[in-house]
């Protein structure tokens, strides 16, 4: 592995500041946290990109700053109201771990976001990227923001090899940053660099003829653009096999239950589901004991009606959906309710079970 300095040896760190921060300039894409530099509206937008794309980010920032504008808002809003306002964003503990830090800066910061990387970074669910982000693009400090997406890009330019899914590659082009960023704007420095790799430098065919730093680029004159990032290939996520019923009561009610507070998915609501192994015997039978066992309800179940997959980083949701009815009434509890169709939609679900809901309405 080079070291930081070897690699920028003879990079023309000037010249490409000045096309780079140019070419944002004028080029940038309109996005509503790009109005003003609030450090809230800048936190509140990087961590809903994380893993997001930005067309399905705008909505969300819009509706989530319209109902929380400000930190004390954010800081004392009921948790149910935003995971509903995250509903679909999908990676929930993101707004936990929000919501969370947004506290701690109301109440240990008097509700205005710290300036120094320490203060910031102590802050629950902020990693060395936001704050590389909120440091620079509310406050101008030099401070480097590198994600997957900033490696990419570094890594043609400056004909890096190291392979970026490893954690100590991103030192190094923390390093890198920290050596060629400009210190009289930072902000439009890694926004640049962000642009540049959502809109020019993409991952599988990178638009080298109308990049703006193509002349300072090492991949390009030397032909690989192509053959990089070096990234090595992740282990494929882990299938699981689950059961899940939509259970009507004799009024038409719907039993939903809420997820742990802890854990995957954690404080959301679903249908009543189990992992469920086919060398035990049919997933209905494990299901009804489950739901049995677990909630002391009777059920009677009818034919699946849909199957639902829902893909996380790490494992594969494989859903088998029954409809089907209580044969007696619930029990309700905090965690356990008995809802009108009518009134799911005020209740915060994953994506899988938006779904599940939504299949189920169809065949209605
Ligand atoms: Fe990326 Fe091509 Fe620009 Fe190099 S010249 S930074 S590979 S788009």
């Amino acid at each position: 592995m080079k070291q930081s300095k070897d690699i920028v040896k003879d990079f023309q760190i000037q010249q490409f500041q000045h096309d780079l921060i140019s070419w944002f300039e004028k080029e940038q894409r309109i996005l509503p946290w790009r109005q003003d530099q609030d450090p809230y509206k800048v936190w509140v937008s990087e961590i809903m990109l994380q893993q997001t794309r930005v067309d399905t980010v705008i909505p969300y920032f819009n509706n989530f700053i319209s109902k929380f504008p400000t930190i004390s808002d954010l800081a004392y809003a009921r948790e149910d109201d935003v995971l509903k306002a995250w509903e679909g964003l999908g990676y929930y503990s993101r707004a936990r771990n929000l919501q969370a830090a947004v506290r701690e800066v109301h109440e240990q910061y008097g509700g205005q976001v710290p300036k120094t990387p320490e203060e910031i970074s102590s802050l629950k669910g902020v990693g060395p990227y936001t704050t590389g982000a909120i440091l620079s693009i509310a406050y101008g400090v030099p401070q480097p923001a590198v994600d997957g997406n900033v490696m990419r890009v570094l890594s043609r330019i400056l004909s890096v090899w190291d392979d970026i899914a490893k954690p100590k590659t991103r030192k190094v082009f923390e390093e890198i940053v920290h050596l060629i960023i400009s210190k009289e704007n930072p902000s439009y420095f890694n926004q640049g660099m962000m642009e540049l790799g959502a809109i020019v430098c993409t991952p599988t065919s990178p638009s080298c003829l109308l990049c703006p730093v193509r002349e300072h680029c090492r991949a390009f004159e030397e032909g690989v653009q192509n053959q990089l990032p070096v990234k090595s290939k992740k282990k494929a996520p882990k299938a699981i096999q689950l059961a899940a019923a939509v259970l009507t009561d004799c009024d038409g009610n719907v039993l939903i239950h809420k997820r742990p507070n802890k854990g995957l998915l954690a404080n959301l609501w679903e249908f009543p589901n189990v992992e469920v192994d086919a060398t035990i015997g049919p997933d209905y039978q494990q299901l009804q004991a489950f739901i049995q066992s677990e909630y002391g309800v009777n059920i009677e179940l009818d034919a699946p009606f849909t199957t639902i997959q829902h893909v996380f980083s790490h494992l594969v949701w494989n859903i088998n959906v029954y409809s089907g009815s209580m044969t007696e009434e619930v029990v309700e509890q905090d965690r356990l309710k008995a809802v009108p169709l009518s009134q799911l939609e005020a209740y915060a679900f994953p994506v899988s079970h938006q779904n599940i809901l939504k299949e189920y309405v169809k065949k209605r």
